[in-house]
């Protein structure tokens, strides 16, 4: 059958178990492009992030605990969508055939004469099971492995009573395990399953976890198998349990174990023993959220999910460049002393040299100093080589550092309303000081899921003392909002002496008993100090390197 002309093209595409990393190459591809996209609830949180501003988001999935969109109304707006010309993307969680109804779907658009095209998706029998250390094959222990439904004909009564809300948790993630299976699935053949020479994969098998294990055990699988259950499999808060077929039920039972999970029966289990990598990473299970302005919180938020935490940005300021108010071009000639504070600096100092027409050989006659490891890198990065970098990353340990140099005239390029310390010992000093403000932090406002993710989580990390500020007036607005404050929207306002003796109106009330407050350094404590905050951790060493060190020794020692 030729597709209908003029008619958009379907893509069936595959979303991943849950790890955005595992979204591929070309899901990601037509996600951006698409102009309807179709999903349900089983797909990373942030798989839309990519999709056109003006992209039609489609959520075909089950709302709440109510009712998921009929299958035939998903499959009828994918074909009207598609004759009216547009590239539509059925999104689906982990691979659109693998127990995905992607088939079904398949044969509708056939059916239809509309063009499709399938992607597969990286499918949460093997991921999770992998992501928990476990090879769904291994030479010796399981020649084939088999991915059988756990949902079947005999759950179908009980269906609707299963409570569903303890299953929602952050991450839009949920563990709904009808949303990709009509309850009219035959009986399994447990005879077969029993006497396949390898590993079982069960999707949808939560529930019906008793009733697997026991068919196995009766239909002649050894009792003591092992058997693991991957809970959330390549989410942040992925969790395993494990026993063996006799024991599986109760554990899970104990452990609350809910959807989805997949559950793995067979000998492989054991080498999740010596090979689970996610779960024993120094981070794992712990909720961490980075304040620092988006451009810069990627770095952060990378090292700290390479140790296994879920990041949770929260990002209350954002970096504005400051032009010259005269537009005169900058000439460094004057200074044999020019200083770097910050890699935001390092970057607007040569954004501004290059629209002067200038490049890196206006600073030849100049000694560079720069305060801390980032800005070392940023000026490597633009082929220069600091002279001066003091041992701590702090203004008064660049002044000791400066202390034995001739410098009569220094330039310190640095953020407007930056710290007084440097210019002002260097002036004593009798060295004429020129300061260069380049760039200014400003708020940025945050969304209420954002901040309450934010004031829940086990760690909150700050890197300036500008953040504290902004987070902290971030929260003094919403806790006004919530009080129904005549001020809400302007926190200076409102900050009579009465209305903080009354309340903590600072905003610092609002962050969760359990959250530890990383501070990257004396400076940054300060400024929690003055807003109320205590800091649980400080950093010795004075850049994210030493922030994430700090915050790591503290996890080792965390209970609880
Ligand atoms: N097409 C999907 C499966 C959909 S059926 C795929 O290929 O992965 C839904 C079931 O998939 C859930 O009940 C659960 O058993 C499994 N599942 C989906 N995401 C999972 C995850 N992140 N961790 C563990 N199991 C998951």
């Amino acid at each position: 059958m030729k597709p209908a002309e003029g008619a958009g093209r379907v893509y069936l595409v595959g979303a991943g178990p849950g790890d955005p990393g595992l979204l591929t190459a070309r899901a990601l591809e037509l996600i951006a492009t698409a102009d309807t996209i179709l999903y349900d609830r089983l797909i990373p949180s942030q798989a839309l992030a990519g999709a056109l501003p003006d992209a039609e988001l489609l959520f075909v999935g089950k709302q709440g605990g109510g009712e998921s969109v009929p299958q035939e109304q998903t499959e009828a707006l994918m074909i009207e969508r598609a004759r009216a010309g547009r590239t539509v993307v059925r999104l689906k969680g982990g691979d659109p055939f693998v127990f995905g109804r992607g088939g079904e779907e398949a044969l509708a658009l056939r059916e239809a004469e509309i063009d499709f095209e399938v992607v597969p998706g990286v499918t949460a029998g093997v991921a999770a099971a992998a992501y928990a250390g476990i090879p769904v094959t291994h030479r010796g222990l399981a020649t084939g492995v088999a991915f059988v439904t756990g949902h079947t004909r005999e759950d179908t009564p009980s269906d609707s009573s299963e409570p569903r809300e303890g299953n929602v948790r952050s991450g839009g993630h949920d563990g709904s395990e009808r949303d990709a299976v009509e309850a009219h699935e035959p009986e399994l053949d447990w005879k077969a399953l029993a006497a396949f020479p390898g590993t079982l994969v069960f999707y949808m098998g939560v529930r019906a976890l008793a009733r697997i294990a026991d068919s196995l055990i009766a239909a002649g699988r050894p009792p003591s198998q092992p058997v693991a259950l991957v809970e959330r499999g390549t989410l942040p808060d992925q969790r395993t349990v494990s026993g063996t077929l006799a024991t599986i039920a109760e554990v899970a039972a104990r452990e609350h174990v809910k959807a989805p999970a997949i559950t793995v029966v067979g000998d492989v289990v054991n080498l999740g023993q010596s090979l689970a990598w996610r779960e024993d990473r120094p981070l794992a299970g712990l909720t961490v959220a980075v304040t620092r302005a988006r451009a810069q919180a990627s770095g952060l938020a990378t090292r700290l999910e390479n140790l296994g935490a879920n990041v949770v940005q929260a990002p209350t300021i954002r970096v504005r460049e400051l032009s010259d108010p005269a537009g005169a071009p900058l000439d460094l000639s004057p200074y044999d002393l020019v200083c770097l504070t910050s890699p935001n600096g390092v970057q607007f100092l040569f954004k501004r040299l290059a629209a002067s027409g200038r490049d890196a050989r206006a600073l030849a006659g100049a000694r560079i100093a720069a305060i801390g490891a980032g800005t070392v890198a940023a000026l490597a990065e633009h082929g220069i080589v600091a002279d001066i970098v003091p041992e701590r990353a702090l203004a008064e340990s660049l002044v000791e550092a400066l202390s034995g140099l001739e410098i009569r005239h220094a330039l310190v390029a640095t953020a407007g309303g930056a710290r007084e310390t440097l210019p002002a010992a260097l002036r004593e000093r009798g060295v004429s000081v020129d300061v260069l403000a380049l760039y200014e932090t400003v708020a940025e406002p945050l969304s209420e899921s954002a901040l309450a993710t934010a004031t829940g989580a086990d760690y909150i990390t700050f890197a300036s003392g500008s953040s504290v500020r902004f987070f902290l007036g971030a929260l003094c607005v919403r806790a006004r909002t919530r009080a129904g404050h005549p001020f809400a929207d302007t926190p200076t306002a409102a900050d009579t002496p009465t209305a903080q003796a009354e309340r903590p109106d600072d905003g610092s009330g609002e962050l969760s008993p359990k959250t530890r407050i990383v501070s990257i350094g004396p400076v940054t404590s300060a400024a929690l100090r003055e807003n109320g905050l205590e800091p649980h951790v400080e950093a010795e060493q004075h850049d994210l390197e030493g922030l994430v060190g700090a915050l790591v020794d503290d996890a080792e020692h965390r209970t609880g």
